[in-house]
């Protein structure tokens, strides 16, 4: 890709701001330098937004939802342009770009702008209480304000910008801080909504480090952050400490459990692609297998093979490779010190267990058996091409095993009794399960996603997907009022008090205990 120059102005970008240069993971070539937004920079823009923020929650529905459509079809008509900026900065391949970035935003905008409408508006709510009767009860929803989404290097579509749709579909202003490492699909996104109509501070970009994300915090009214555990818990610290809201979507070690009597060879498939597709760098990876001893080695047998045979290099194009480069170089330090630890305590690679010699951000995708979970790459989230697969006695060992992690984020079960594995995808520990399928949810957009436990606070997708961005406000009218003095008035006379605690022993004091 020709090297791009940033599409931020000089507004955005002051003087005296840092250089960001981007390289190519898959070649090591910087194929782009911009300059980075400094923390001081943040509150300017965040002041920006606010000024902007009005207008566009204004302009209501139609009108952003209107524009919403035009980024959706701009999107496909630069299908191109955007495939080559994510695999450029990205080092993922084409399909990878394709079939989950594009897909996924393509999916997501049409989503967005269909279901916003319904999901904001006023709710009539009806109540219980006597005491309420004749008054009207109504739920509502007001934008926040300005948003702030701090996004991570895998996805800069689905996880980055892809938040920011709703956030701006609700009527906020938003800022993305995309990960340093990959700033130009974002910047791509802003030049999209721009050709689109979007008044130009209803969305900015603030390409910068760590502590740009920090000044971000400091300055808007809620946060959506995606990336490591360990960052989310600073985010929601300093979020805390202005009381704003944040919805983080943090690590995971999702588990994938096979049945005895699975598809193995359809369980093989999911388990290859669901742990090594863009190059195992998905929170939703699979991070770890246990399956049943009668078909273990079977499966086993199936994964290894068709690791074997799958391609790793530079993307060139579509169908050129089947798995990237890592898109960070700490990242393969990490994913090599899991593998090599986990193989100095026992473990045996069947596949890689090595870097790809050579130029470029590469680990071979490595099949870990003999493995346990006294080591990292069964207890922490490796975020890599790897696969380790455990031999379990039957599904009780493999939900305990299963939920012996301090990650809840997805996960999945395999086998032939839907009602079995229904059951079964209950008592794991995660946000979301499949049976049969791994991470598919993702794209079920009706459906909530966040993690348990260490995995995130929160959800994207569904209703509360979109809620999140905005403030409830509940509206109570009374519409016809008899007394002038309502019971429950000052001053108190012992004749009220004492029918008032009838009136409360007669509505609540007959209900049936156990
Ligand atoms: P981080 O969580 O550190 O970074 C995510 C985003 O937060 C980036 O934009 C980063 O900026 C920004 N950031 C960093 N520090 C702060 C801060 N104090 N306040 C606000 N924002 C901040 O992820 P890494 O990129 O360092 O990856 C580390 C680990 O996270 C990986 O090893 C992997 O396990 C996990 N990860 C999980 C992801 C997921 O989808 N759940 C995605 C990516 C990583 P900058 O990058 O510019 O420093």
């Amino acid at each position: 890709m020709a090297t791009t120059q940033t599409e931020l102005t000089s507004h955005d970008v002051p003087e005296g701001a840092s250089i960001i240069a981007v390289e190519n993971p898959a070649t090591g070539e910087v194929i782009a330098t911009i300059p980075a937004v400094r923390p001081d920079d943040v509150a300017g823009l965040v002041a920006r937004a606010r000024a902007a923020q009005p207008l566009w929650e204004d302009a209501g529905f139609d009108e952003r939802c209107r524009i919403l459509s035009r980024a959706q079809k701009w999107l496909l008509d630069h299908e191109q342009r955007v495939i080559d900026t994510l695999v450029s900065e990205t080092g993922k391949t084409y399909e990878d770009a394709l079939m989950v970035e594009v897909g996924y935003l393509a999916s997501a905008l049409g989503f967005w702008v269909k279901r916003a409408p319904g999901y904001l508006k006023d709710e009539r709510i009806r109540s219980a209480s006597p005491v309420l009767a004749g008054r009207k009860l109504v739920k509502r929803y007001r934008p926040i304000g300005v948003v702030g989404v701090i996004g991570p290097w895998n996805f800069p579509l689905v996880n980055a910008f892809g938040d920011c749709v709703p956030a701006l579909a609700a009527g906020n202003a938003v800022i993305l801080k995309p990960s340093e490492l990959t700033p130009l699909t974002s910047q791509l996104m802003r030049e999209c909504l721009l050709d689109c109509g979007l008044p130009q501070a209803v969305f900015q970009v603030a390409p910068g480090y760590g502590d740009t994300g920090a000044a971000l915090v400091d300055s808007v009214d809620m946060v959506m952050f995606t990336g490591s555990t360990e960052t989310g818990r600073k985010v929601a610290e300093r979020a805390g400490r202005r009381l704003i809201p944040v919805s983080l979507e943090l690590g995971g070690k999702d588990p994938m459990i096979v049945l005895s009597d699975a598809d193995l060879e359809r369980a093989a498939n999911a388990a290859v692609y669901g742990g090594l597709q863009n190059a195992g760098q998905a929170c939703t990876s699979v991070e770890r297998v246990y399956v049943e001893a009668p078909v273990y080695d079977e499966f086993v047998g199936k994964v290894a093979d068709k690791v074997r045979g799958l391609r790793q290099g530079p993307p060139a194009g579509a169908a050129s490779v089947d798995v990237g480069a890592m898109t960070s170089p700490e990242q393969v330090a990490i994913v090599d010190e899991h593998v090599s630890s986990a193989v100095q305590d026992g473990a045996r690679a069947l596949t890689g267990g090595h870097r790809r010699a050579g130029a470029g951000n590469f680990y071979e995708p490595t099949v870990l058996v003999d493995a346990d979970h006294s080591m990292t790459a069964l207890r922490e989230e490796t975020f890599g091409p790897t696969l380790p697969i455990v031999k379990v006695a039957d599904a009780r060992e493999a939900i305990a095993l299963a939920n012996d992690s301090e990650y809840g984020l997805s996960g999945s079960v395999w086998t032939g009794d839907l009602a079995q594995g229904e059951k079964l995808a209950r008592h794991v520990q995660a946000g979301a399960v499949c049976v049969n399928d791994v991470q598919l949810n993702y794209f079920a957009l009706e459906l909530p996603m966040g993690g348990w436990k260490a995995s995130g606070l929160g959800v994207r997708h569904g209703a509360e997907g979109i809620r999140k961005y905005c403030r409830q406000q509940s509206i109570l009218v009374t519409r016809f009022a008899p007394l002038k003095r309502d019971p429950h008035m000052m001053p108190y006379t012992r004749t009220r008090t004492t029918l008032m605690r009838r009136l409360i022993r007669t509505l609540y004091g007959r209900g049936k205990r156990d």
